[in-house]
């Protein structure tokens, strides 16, 4: 296949009698049939085109075969969010009774459907500590479905071994299901390694800029297939607009993702030598503890530094209020670079022990290196830093 950069520029709904040059945005919610006999062929899925905006749009096409040929994966579905993609893809293949193994530092949203949601339909799971791997089959139940995991974690910039996880899959007969959201199509490819399946927040660096909402899932057709009759039948559908900005958005994906991971090398560098940090993790510094896995699986290191500030929670809110233009923002994966201080906010309701569990400690920031100038982005956290 054609190289990454061309496939984000050149993979384009067929052109319109117009003769439009760029994808326009099909704002329409269903579409209309020549006769009769076309309207049942179409209904008995014996041709393949749009009915209904919730199966399927041209925009929503277009961004679906894009990202497919980024992971290398047979099919996709687009969702309005990426928690209505991770929710819809494990809801469409699980059953009443199966089981789910996965990390213990996963995306908020998705711990909270794992423990609050899942259990009412007699889904159970276990969690394996990310520093532990090692753990993951003894797990492993006769009713377990699903292997579940995040790489690089959130917010823990921890590694996962892929080719690994795909090895305990295959020969334990699971699904092995990879949120890629931190490492993007570009430099990262789950499939490779033996992921069945690939979902992504695409509200995060696939947008890039903090505008839409999207998420998407790809892999194999056949269990694509059951997500999507699910998805057509229970409507999370991703909107055409946001499908088509987050398509346009995907055609500077890879210039983007250089320059941040760039950016992300520098201020990871700069962290390292600072008196007031105790430890800095970012997957392409040497000193991270799985930089062997990093290397073998990614092709950059990402936008996320996380680090340790010394001094706990109050040095934590020190820090975060001595910002003078990144962000405080819960998003991640944009242009404008973001801080965010997990202990003192989105992680403030567990137990020490249970945060401690998700990898997450009192002095952990995480930084969203955006791209503004890199001096520019430095200056800044030094400035808060020497506060
Ligand atoms: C943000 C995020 C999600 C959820 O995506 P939304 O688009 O906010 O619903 C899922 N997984 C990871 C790793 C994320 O960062």
């Amino acid at each position: 296949m054609e190289n990454f950069e061309t496939i984000a520029v050149r993979t384009q709904t067929e052109r319109t009698q117009f003769l439009e040059h760029s994808t326009p945005l099909y704002l329409t919610s269903s579409y209309v049939f020549e006769d009769a006999e076309d309207m049942r062929a179409s209904f008995a899925e014996e041709k393949e085109r749009n009915i209904y905006s919730r199966f399927t749009n041209p925009n929503t096409s277009e961004f679906v075969e894009k990202i497919a040929k980024m992971e290398g994966a047979e099919a996709g579905y687009a969702f309005a969010t990426g928690m209505a993609a991770v929710f819809s893809t494990l809801a469409a293949l699980l059953s009443s009774g199966d089981h789910i193994v996965s990390a213990r530092s996963v995306f908020g949203s998705t711990h909270g459907l794992f423990t609050k949601y899942f259990p009412k339909w007699n889904i159970s799971h276990s969690y394996f500590n990310v520093q532990e791997p090692e753990t993951i089959e003894s797990l492993i139940k006769p009713e377990t479905r699903i292997l579940f995991a995040e790489t690089p974690t959130n917010p823990g910039v921890d590694i996962l071994d892929l080719e690994y996880l795909g090895e305990i899959a295959k020969k334990h007969n699971l699904l092995l299901i990879i949120d890629n959201c931190f490492a993007t199509p570009y430099l990262q490819n789950p499939i490779k390694f033996g992921a069945d399946l690939v979902i992504h927040s695409a509200t995060k660096m696939i947008d890039g800029q903090g505008r839409v909402l999207g998420g998407i899932t790809v892999g194999n057709a056949e269990l694509i297939r059951e997500i999507y009759l699910f998805s057509r039948n229970t409507g999370p559908a991703l909107s055409p607009f946001n499908a088509w900005v987050l398509s346009k958005s995907l055609e500077t994906l890879p210039v983007r993702a250089e320059k941040h991971c760039e950016n992300a090398l520098k201020v990871a560098e700069f962290l390292e030598a600072e008196a007031n940090v105790e430890w800095v993790k970012y997957p392409f510094l040497k000193s991270h503890p799985q930089y062997e896995i990093a290397k073998k699986q990614m092709r950059l290191g990402g936008n996320i530094v996380a680090f340790e500030i010394k001094g706990g929670v109050e040095a934590g809110r020190k820090f975060i209020d001595h910002l003078k233009f990144c962000s405080r923002s819960a998003n991640l994966g944009d242009t404008r670079s973001i801080v965010t201080h997990p202990a003192s906010t989105t992680h403030s309701k567990l137990s020490r022990e249970e945060a401690l569990e998700a990898g997450i400690s009192e002095g952990l920031i995480r930084v969203s290196v955006g791209l503004e100038h890199v001096d520019d982005i430095i200056a800044d956290l030094k400035n808060a830093l020497n506060n």
